[in-house]
């Protein structure tokens, strides 16, 4: 099989605030083209690590919508908590995932876990929206709550591989996706090497979170995104230094998209129809 040749390295243009408890740089969907070429992936905020100072009143984003695909929330340092309009919620802490899968329509909110903010200290996360086939953007929302215990593991020589959706040799995620989708967790010791491939007519890329690699040859510091070609199906990623980064893969879905601030829709027309139900209350309601 041949190997895929690599699109470019990608980063976001600086760190920004998400509420008064999220500082993060968007890398998805970056420059035009990207985001089709990511698909079924519509976004990444990556808070990198920094250092959150005691409070009693945790810091975070409060009351907003979602329709039309899934919000995908990894934990890697710090604990998030999250309510919403259909009474659900819970925790994340490190290592856990949260797969909220908005689809008709949800509100929530997004805060530090009151325990931890009342210590502060480093936190660390991502979280990834998620694009839902046109014929389940509004089906009834659901939560996925997905602990650290519930991930599939491959241990390589190197490298420790957190399967959260999809299949690595022969080990599967624990995540339910409407698309065919892998989303991997990767940490490699120095010198680590793995292999991995995927059809060429699906999407594949790898963010770096923290140390570096080299992917098929191009080298990807952290806080990067680096994107392959449609071109073959191989990929082999080094790391002389060690890294934690992360596996992004699916079958894009090729169908319009149409996005609105939280709202991802197929038609202009759906995206009227979201803030005209949004308006009404036909969101449901959470103080
Ligand atoms: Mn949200």
């Amino acid at each position: 099989m041949a190997q895929r040749s690599v699109t470019g390295v990608f980063r976001g243009d600086g760190f920004h605030w998400v509420g008064d408890g999220f500082h993060v740089t968007q890398v998805i969907p970056g420059p035009a083209g990207l985001q089709e070429r990511i698909s079924p992936f519509l976004l990444m905020d990556y808070h990198a690590p920094y250092v959150y100072e005691p409070t009693e009143v945790p810091r975070g984003v409060g009351v907003h919508p979602h329709r039309g695909f899934e919000t995908v929330t990894l934990a890697f340092e710090g604990s998030v908590a999250h309510h919403d309009s259909t009474g659900a919620g819970g925790v994340i802490n490190p290592g856990d995932v949260q797969w909220m899968k908005a689809a008709s329509g949800i509100l929530h909110k997004e805060y530090h876990e009151k325990n931890w903010a009342s210590k502060g200290g480093r936190f660390h996360m991502m979280q990834l929206w998620v694009n839902l086939p046109a014929k389940n953007k509004m089906d009834e929302p659901a939560y996925q709550p997905l602990l650290a215990s519930d991930m599939g593991v491959v241990d390589l020589d190197k490298a420790k591989v957190t399967i959260i959706a999809g299949e690595y040799r022969g080990v599967k995620g624990p995540a339910k996706t409407h698309s065919p989708i892998n989303l991997w967790r990767v940490e490699m010791r120095a010198g680590g090497e793995m292999e991995m491939d995927f059809p060429a007519s699906e999407n594949a890329s790898i963010f770096v979170m923290e140390g570096s690699v080299a992917a098929n040859g191009t080298h990807v510091d952290e806080h990067s995104l680096l994107l392959f070609n449609n071109d073959g199906e191989d990929i082999k990623v080094t790391s002389s230094e060690g890294a934690h980064f992360a596996v992004l893969q699916g079958k894009p879905l090729d169908e319009p998209i149409v996005s609105h601030g939280p709202f991802v829709m197929n038609t202009e027309e759906e995206i009227r129809l979201a803030y005209r139900d949004f308006l009404g209350g036909k969101f449901g309601h959470l103080e």
